[in-house]
Parts: structure tokens; C-alpha cells; sequence
């Protein structure tokens, strides 16, 4: 029986993956992309892989989680990772790249896999007969936002992020903080940092006064009215945040026995209560901005960030109700979701659930169940995040420690040993599932491409 075609929807950083990951194997892979015709607010060219905002895929050293999910993608043949070591520019200890250089190389590497047909032009429906992995990204079309949302309902597809910040609760001062939610003392699932009229005036004044990223001209300003950053809260009058997210009403202090005069509550972020977020405040500060001036709050004087808050245009599906561990959408027989719309944050997270995609769909085709890797590992970690049905409401995750196990190990260790358990599992899991997976790949200039040719 011939294959099955695949159709890949989208050729932005997690198609060009997907895309590559089947036809490196001799699938037939029909990719759409709507750029030149009909673009995006931030696209500017018609190249696959076009980073539309900064040009680093953040760092390398394998002690942290960005380093080890780039060497997970590496030890799956990364086309994407493989493209940014050769487009390289120097950046520190950042993995950044010359965007044309990049863009221009990932474009001809795809069209050099003999079994890619690329069809220009805007898709505004999925067809159910097909296997599909929709990867239109943040900004995809209307259309095909709509259709989506008639598939999965309306309420889960989101348009906007309005971020806060996640902060590691061990980096909490709590001779500062005390627990309880309002009017439940003994509720543990909130923290309440409280402040003081003087430090409370003192904070508003260098938030107001902080740097802050504009927002671009297609980003609606409806949407800050629905979900006001903290800063622009701040500037209609001294007591507006008193009065909003850091009303200190049902709540006291045990230290003091009395209500605080302002108090920013943090909410856990997960079931281990190690990661934790501000309560409104999403914010559009600069990312040292947030530091600098969240540490005028006394409980966060030493925060440790495990994700700075943001606020930008972005459609992403409400995941945890909506995608199966194997990245395909629940209720459907064939459509696959990969990339920012799976609720993934980030150029890099995107291009590896592109992969994760492209080897669930390979076997499928080879009629064998996909089990992604396990938690310990950086992919696994998030797979296992935006599929998680306890987590919400649900936000769009980046790769970080927070949504990794804790090793059993002291503090100073954990890093080291967090790296040693994620390449263990990964490359147990890789053994098992994606060897057996491997085709030949075969390129347009004839060469024989394997898993690693084109690196
Ligand atoms: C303005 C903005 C700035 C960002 N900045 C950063 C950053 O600095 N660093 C970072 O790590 N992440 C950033 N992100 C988040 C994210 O990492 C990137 O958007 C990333 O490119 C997502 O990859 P993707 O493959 O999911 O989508 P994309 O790379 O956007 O690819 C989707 C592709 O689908 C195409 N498409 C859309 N609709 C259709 C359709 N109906 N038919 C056919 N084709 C369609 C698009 O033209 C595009 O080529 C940013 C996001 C936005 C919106």
C-alpha cells in the first residue's frame, strides 16, 4: 500500500522541522504556506523560518534548560539547530544567528528534500481526510483561527498573552511573606508579600518610571482594557494597584495581626508549589526591568525568575483540553497542532514540538502508538506541561526548570544532576522509540541526505 502524503500547514519554525522529519524518512510531505500572498503582521519576507522579533535562540550551557532541550533536538537531527550553528554570529554564551543567512538556508534545505512539494497560498481549512500538522504559529490566519475554533469551540483558542511573571518559590523571602488566600488563612495556595504605605509608594513609582517594551502597531490596544499590564494600572492614580491586583482586603498579616497596606499574592504555578506567580501582573517592563523593581518588594528582594512577563498578540490553543500527549488534536483522527498554537513559548520549543510532531505522525503511519519522552527530559517536560488537564487556565509555557522534576539532590547539585537525568531519559527514549523510526532520507542533488546529512 503506497504512504500517505502528509500536509504540513505552515512552514515556520516547527513545519520546517516537521517537514524535515518526515521527508528525511521518504514521506511525501505537501507544505502550505500562505507568505508572499497573504502574510502576517510581523513577517516581512517569504522565507520559511522567519524570526520575526530577536535573532538568538537563547543559550547552550548544557547545566541549563534552554542548553539541554537544544541537545535533545540535537540527538534527533535538529534541522533548525543545525542551520543556526552554521548562520551563527557571535553573541556570548547565546546561540544567535544572521536572520537572512538563517531564514534563506533553512528555505533551500527544505526545498532540496526531493519528497516536499511546497504550495504557496493561504489554507482556511483543515481537511479531516488528511493527515495534517497545522504549525501556523502565533499569528495565524483569521481564517483558519475561525475554522480552528469550530473545531475545538471557541473558548479554546486564545488570541492575546498577557503574561506574569514565574518566580522559584525557594527564592522567597517568607520572613517577608505569609501564606493563606483571602479570608482563608489556613489556605495554602496562595503567598502574600505584603508592603507597607512607604514601600508600596516607592514600588509604584519605579514601575511607572521603568523601561518598557512598546507594544507593535498590530497589537490591539481593546486588549490591554480586558487585561491591563500592571504598569499602565499603575499610572491611573497612586492607589489604583491597592485597589486592584495588590488589594490587601481578607487578608493579615500574622506578623503584624493586621491587614497589610498593599500585598502582591503569588499563586502556585504547579502541584509541587516550586514555581509561583504574581496575581495580575502581567506586564510589558523590559525583562531587567522586572527584576530591578519587583525587588523593591520585600519578599522578592532576591526572586529568582524562571519566566519574565510579557504581552504580545498570540493564538494558541487551550491545550491541556484539547491536544493528546501525541500532539494530535482530541476527537479528530488526523490533524497534528505543533509549534507556538500547541501553547508553546519560544523559537526553539516551537521547532522541537515541530519534531515531535513530524515522528508522531511517522508512527502513526507505521501504525505504532507515540509515547514522547519522559518528563525529566526538556521536550518531555513541556509535552507533558501543555497536555497537563490539571493545569488551569492555562498559558503558554518556555522551556525551564520549573516544569522539571527536582532531583533528590542538594541545591548546588541539582543543575549538574537535572542535565545527567534529562540525557539518561532522552537518550533511553530516543533508543527505543525515534532510532526505530529512521528512513533514508533523499535530497534533490541526488546525494544520500540520512539522518545527519544535512547538518
Ligand atoms: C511578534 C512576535 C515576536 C516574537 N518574538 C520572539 C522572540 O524574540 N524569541 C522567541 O523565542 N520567540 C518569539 N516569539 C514566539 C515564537 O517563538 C515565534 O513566533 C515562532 O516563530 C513560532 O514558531 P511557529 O512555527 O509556531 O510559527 P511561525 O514561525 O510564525 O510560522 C508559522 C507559519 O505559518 C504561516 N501561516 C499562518 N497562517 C497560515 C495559513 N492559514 N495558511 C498557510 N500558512 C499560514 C505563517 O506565514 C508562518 O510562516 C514571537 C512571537 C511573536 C508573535
Amino acid at each position: 500500500m503506497p504512504l500517505p502524503r502528509v500536509s504540513i500547514i505552515g512552514a515556520g519554525l516547527a513545519g520546517v522541522e516537521a517537514a524535515h522529519v518526515l521527508a528525511a524518512r521518504g514521506l511525501c510531505v505537501d507544505l502550505f504556506e500562505m507568505r508572499p500572498a497573504v502574510t502576517t503582521p510581523a513577517h516581512r519576507t517569504d522565507l520559511f523560518a522567519e524570526l520575526v522579533c530577536s535573532n538568538s535562540f537563547k543559550g547552550t550551557d548544557p547545566l541549563t534548560a534552554h542548553g539541554i532541550l537544544k541537545a535533545e533536538m540535537e540527538m534527533l537531527g535538529s534541522m533548525v539547530l543545525s542551520v543556526a550553528h552554521a548562520t551563527r554570529v557571535p553573541a556570548g554564551k547565546a546561540l544567535a544567528v544572521d536572520r537572512s543567512a538563517f531564514a534563506a538556508s533553512v528555505t533551500s534545505r527544505i526545498m532540496a528534500l526531493q519528497t516536499v512539494t511546497l504550495h504557496r497560498g493561504e489554507v482556511t481549512a483543515i481537511d479531516p481526510d488528511r493527515l495534517t500538522i497545522v504549525a501556523t504559529g502565533p499569528l495565524t490566519s483569521n481564517a483558519l483561527a475561525r475554522h480552528i475554533a469550530s473545531i475545538t469551540g471557541s473558548n479554546r483558542l486564545f488570541f492575546y498573552d498577557a503574561i506574569a511573571p514565574i518566580i522559584e518559590a525557594s527564592s522567597i523571602d517568607m520572613d517577608h511573606a505569609f501564606t493563606g488566600s483571602r479570608w482563608s488563612p489556613a489556605d495554602p495556595d496562595y503567598l502574600n508579600c505584603p508592603l507597607n504605605r512607604e514601600e508600596y509608594e516607592r514600588f509604584t513609582a519605579q514601575l511607572l518610571a521603568a523601561d518598557r517594551l512598546r507594544a507593535r502597531e498590530f497589537e490591539d490596544a481593546r486588549f490591554f482594557e480586558a487585561c491591563l499590564p500592571i504598569e499602565v494600572l499603575a499610572s491611573r492614580g497612586i492607589d489604583a494597584l491597592r485597589y486592584g491586583p495588590m488589594r490587601p482586603v481578607g487578608l493579615i498579616d500574622p506578623k503584624t495581626g493586621r491587614r497589610p497596606y498593599a500585598v502582591v499574592q503569588l499563586r502556585r504555578e504547579n502541584l509541587r508549589g516550586d514555581a509561583c506567580t504574581p496575581v495580575g501582573f502581567q506586564t510589558r517592563l523590559t525583562y531587567p526591568e522586572q527584576k530591578r523593581v519587583f525587588s523593591l518588594i520585600p519578599a522578592l528582594r532576591d526572586a529568582r525568575y524562571l519566566r519574565y512577563g510579557s504581552i504580545h498578540r498570540n493564538t494558541y490553543l487551550d491545550a491541556p483540553r484539547v491536544l493528546e500527549k501525541d500532539l494530535r488534536l482530541k476527537g479528530s483522527g488526523s490533524t497534528y497542532v505543533a509549534g507556538q498554537l500547541t501553547g508553546v513559548e519560544g523559537y526553539m520549543e516551537s521547532a522541537a514540538t515541530g519534531i515531535v510532531a513530524g515522528l508522531s505522525v511517522l508512527a502513526r503511519i507505521r501504525g505504532e502508538r507515540f509515547v514522547p519522552p519522559g518528563p525529566e527530559t526538556a521536550i518531555g517536560a513541556l509535552i507533558h506541561h501543555i497536555t497537563d488537564p490539571s493545569i488551569e487556565p492555562f498559558q503558554p509555557m518556555n522551556t525551564n526548570f520549573g516544569i522539571m522534576p527536582i532531583p533528590d539532590a542538594p541545591k548546588k547539585e541539582r543543575a549538574a544532576m537535572r542535565s545527567r537525568n534529562a540525557r539518561d531519559a532522552f537518550e533511553q527514549w530516543a533508543g527505543s522509540v525515534a532510532g526505530g523510526l529512521a528512513l533514508p532520507v533523499r535530497m534533490r542533488n541526488g546525494e544520500n541526505g540520512g539522518m545527519r546529512s544535512d547538518r
